[in-house]
Formats: C-alpha cells, structure tokens, sequence
C-alpha cells in the first residue's frame, strides 16, 4: 500500500531487476520493542518477495544515534535528545550507549530472521553528508538561518507538502500540530523545520558547521543518508506509520527539493503493535522485548510467525496467548517438515506455491498465505510434495522450517517462481500461448513443468 498514493501499487523497480529500498532505523537509546520488530519485519518481507522474484535488492537501514529528541516537534537547542538523555540515566558516554543497543538492535533482528541490510549508516558519522545537503538546501532558497541561529527548512517553500500525511500546510495551526511548537523561535513560518540547531560547547554529540557549533535535526539524516547510499530514486521507503508525520513528509520535502524530483516512488508503512490491546509505552510498563519472549520460553520465531498472521497494514493486537499458539504451529510445521522429508522427494505443486507468492505479492497479504498453507498441510497431497512447498515457502516466511531436516530441498533457480505463477494465471484464462512460452522460459532456466488435473509440478531438469 503506497502511503501517497493511497492506493495498492504494483512496485516497478527504476532499475530493472534492481530494488533499492530505504528503512528507517532504530533511534538506539534502549532495546527495541517488538512493535519495532514488526515494522522492521515488514521490510524483511519486501526483501524475501522481491529477491524470490529475482529481483536483487540494495537495502540501506540508517541507526538514528544523534538528533532525536524527546518531543520530536521541539526544535529548540535546549531540546532533550533521546540518547542523551539514556546517557546521563545510565551515566555512560553517549557513544557507548548508542553502541550498545545498536548491537542489541542486530541480534534481535538475527533471532527474528531478519536478513541484515546492505548498509547500517549511523547517523552521527554521516554529519558531512547533512552540511553538505543543508548548504545546497540553502543555495536552492529552501532553507535560511534564522534569526535564533537555527537553520530551518521552509515548509512553504515545497509545493507538496502533505502528500504523505495529508496534514496540508494551511491547516497547520501556529503552535500547535505535529511541527508547530509553542515556544518562540527564530523560524519565520511556523511549521518551518530544524536542519540543524547551534548547541553550547558543554553539549555532548556536536559537531563544527557553516553556521556554528551544534548537531542536526533528525529529519535531515535520513535524506542525507538515503540520497547518498542510494541515489536520488528509491523505488521503497519504509517505516512505521507514525512516521508518516511529521518525519517522512519532511524527508520528502528536503530529498526532493534537493534532487529537484519526486525521489522514494513508494512509502510503505507498517501499522502499529499493541500488546494485550494496549499501546507499547515505557510510561504505562507495556513494553515487551525479545528477551521477554525467549525468557517465558518461547522461540523468536514464534513471535515472526505471530506477526505473519496479521497483514502489516492492519493495527495488530499481540498477546501471550497469540505468542504460544505460533509456538504450537511452529512446532507442528517442523515435526511435519522433517517427517515429510523421510519421503521421497515430489514434484512441488505449483498451484500451492503460487497461491502463496501471489499472497505475498498482493501487498504481503501474509495472513492468506498462511492459510494456503494450512489447506495444503492437511490435505492428502503426497508427502515429499509437502515437504518442497513448505521448505520453498520458508524463503518468504523466514521460520526456520527445515531446521529438522538432513536435506536439502529442491531450490527454484532465481525468477522461476514468477514464472509458474505467471504459467498458473496463464492457464486458468485458457491462454495457452503464454502457457507453452512460459514453458519455454522455465525450461530454459532448468525447470521441467508438468500438467496434471492438480495443476502444475516442476521438477528440475
Ligand atoms: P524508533 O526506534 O522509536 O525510532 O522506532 C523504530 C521504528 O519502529 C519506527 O519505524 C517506528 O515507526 C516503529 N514503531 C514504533 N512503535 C511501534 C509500534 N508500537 N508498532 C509498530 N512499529 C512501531
Ligand atoms: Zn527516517
């Protein structure tokens, strides 16, 4: 679901055969909880589905260390930025606590079955990078210093704004809105933005600038990372939803006015978690944590499955209870994974599988691929069929299915899979043209198709 555009997109690479995909990262002042975990899932599964289709994807995830405030509409200098302010809790060096949770950051990903990214900038090294952005900013005539010292962006300055979020321009009240603040400043429109805010000599985490002593706004890092870690087209960015405002209709403000065209093609945004029915929040105690999980024995992979059972875009109510009933399927899909496999190998049926890919294409509708492969676990297909389907589904489920296993399955060589779904449609409408020229593609990759009143069955050739 293209946030922008409000409507379901077919994701068309601007590079053929190439995704280039912007996740925003962790801010890492504490563990991630697991409502994090959903949404950095959400790019997990962009990932597995375009790679499956044979796209290869550039995967940039930036971890926030600087410039996140408490209140992320405060922009004043004085403003408690989150890590900072973790520091002086914990009595350590800045440095040594954003280290700290960034590598607490990685293993939970690594429990989750996350695929690591292709690059992890971190915000507080790529300063040079956001000078560099802000000066062209102001050269363009979209940014000023104002007359506090701050220099902010001008909110006016770029015509879309409020495409993400909706949230227009002129129905921004002064001082109030996700970016109006009520304290005075040096901005001279009220929903203009801070790119970088001059701090005392006695803050922690600043850096020298054009403009003075002080550190960026957070909006500024990740256009300035993205821009250039993956150039001026992003086919995906994603985030949370509560980035939708004001953090990624900033970030497309500053990255297009800098680029001087539309520069993600596609926002993608994760709906939020709640546990027990409740909002995750430190200040009401509801925050659950990997850890939690894997201390009331659980595996990590349970609560993967848990979030595969809603859609992303949909608010998910998790639950203990949602947590040991994914234990019990996990469970029950491994036992069956490894008995299935003491049976001779089958010929995978097609129809199964593309009935799972066109779930996960069908804007990661995971729930109903979920239930294909409930359907197909219970009926009376032959075992080792079984078994190939759900250790290929595995590739975009991520759960570890075949840990059990001695073998390895039969693995479709790269694009085939699109190809036997694409056979599939071709030959539920009768086309029998494209039919026997998907054949033909598939045989030229080294799969042999079969038609049987089940359907399809490939075998490698
Ligand atoms: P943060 O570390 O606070 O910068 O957040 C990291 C990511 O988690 C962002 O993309 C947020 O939008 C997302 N996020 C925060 N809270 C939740 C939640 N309860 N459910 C899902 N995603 C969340
Ligand atoms: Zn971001």
């Amino acid at each position: 679901m293209d946030t922008r555009t409000r409507s379901v997109e077919q994701i068309v690479p601007s590079t053929p055969g190439q995704l280039t995909v912007y996740a925003c990262g962790p801010t890492v002042y504490r563990y991630a909880h697991v409502g994090n975990l959903r949404t950095f899932l959400l790019t997990d599964l962009i990932r597995r589905t375009a790679e499956l289709l044979g796209l290869q994807v550039r995967l940039v995830q930036n971890i926030t260390d600087v410039g996140h405030l408490q209140d992320d509409t405060a922009v004043d200098a004085d403003g408690e930025d989150k890590l900072l302010a973790q520091a002086r809790a914990e009595n350590k060096d800045p440095f040594a606590v954003a280290r700290f949770y960034e590598e607490a950051f990685h293993r939970d990903l690594a429990l989750l079955g996350v695929h690591p990214a292709d690059a992890y900038p971190r915000a507080s090294e790529c300063i040079d990078l956001m000078v560099a952005l802000i000066v062209t900013l102001i050269d363009k005539g979209k940014a000023y210093v104002g007359d506090d010292g701050t220099v902010y962006f001008s909110a006016e300055s770029f015509e879309g704004y409020g495409a993400i979020s909706g949230n227009k321009l002129s129905e921004l009240r002064a001082g109030h809105g996700a970016t109006g603040e009520s304290t005075a400043t040096g901005k001279r429109f009220h929903a203009d933005w801070a790119l970088w805010k001059l701090a005392s000599e006695s803050r922690e985490m600043t850096w020298p600038s054009p403009w003075g002593h002080g550190f960026p706004g957070w909006h500024i890092e990740c256009s300035a990372m993205s821009l250039e870690l993956l150039g001026s087209v992003i086919d995906v960015h994603t985030g949370g939803i509560d980035l939708r405002f004001p953090h990624h209709e900033d970030e497309r403000a500053q990255s297009d006015s800098a680029a001087g065209h539309e520069v993600v093609r596609h926002w993608v945004h994760g709906e939020h978690l709640l546990f027990e029915g409740r909002k995750m929040a430190k200040s009401t105690g509801n925050v659950v944590l990997v850890a939690d999980v894997v201390e009331r024995g659980f595996d990590p992979l349970a609560l993967r499955l848990a979030f595969l059972s809603s859609r992303y875009r949909q608010q998910a109510n998790l639950s203990w209870d949602a947590i040991a009933a994914a234990q019990k399927t996990l469970d029950r899909w491994r036992a069956s994974v490894a008995a299935w496999a003491e049976e001779p190998s089958k010929p995978m049926c097609a129809e199964v599988q593309a009935g799972v890919l066109e779930a996960f294409c069908d804007d990661l509708d995971t729930p109903r691929a979920l239930q294909v492969l409930r359907t197909c676990e219970k009926s009376s297909m032959p075992d080792g069929c079984k078994f190939e389907i759900f250790a290929w589904a595995d590739r975009l489920l991520g759960l570890d299915l075949a840990r059990d296993v001695g073998r390895a399955p039969a693995a479709l060589p790269e694009g085939a899979a699109s190809l036997l779904s694409e056979r599939a449609t071709a030959r539920g409408g009768k086309d029998f043209a494209a039919s026997d020229r998907l054949r033909d593609a598939l045989a030229a990759l080294g799969v042999a198709v079969k038609d049987t009143p089940a359907g399809q069955e490939w075998t490698l050739s």
